[in-house]
């Protein structure tokens, strides 16, 4: 098992602003391009209910102190956390490749 950092998502508090969409794709491509981002906003147009979604392609902006999605999103709906996750040893690859 191993700890890794990952970003936390507040549904309550979003407003579906998507700023953090924008400023990861700008992190990424240096444009105004969401939809190269790792984080997804959508909402439904019948519930009005929105939902925030981060992609494995997340790196917790590892060159930067506050991640970008973070740092624009003022309601707070977005925080830095920590998870944890499975790792395999060799031998489990391992075994894995054989089965
Ligand atoms: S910036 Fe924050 S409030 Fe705006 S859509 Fe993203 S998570 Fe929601
Ligand atoms: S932490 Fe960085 S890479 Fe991950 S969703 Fe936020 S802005 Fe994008």
């Amino acid at each position: 098992m191993a700890i890794i950092e990952t970003i936390l998502v507040h549904s309550q508090l979003c407003t579906g602003c998507r700023a953090c969409e924008l400023a990861c794709g700008f992190r990424w491509t240096k444009q105004m391009n969401p939809s190269q981002a790792s984080i997804v906003v959508r909402r439904d147009d019948h519930t009005g209910q929105i939902e925030v979604k981060i992609h494995a392609s997340c790196d917790v902006c590892q060159e930067r102190e506050i991640p970008m999605c973070i740092q624009v999103c003022n309601p707070r709906a977005l925080s830095l956390g920590r998870k944890l996750v499975q790792t395999l040893t060799q031998a489990d690859k391992s075994s894995g490749e054989e089965s």
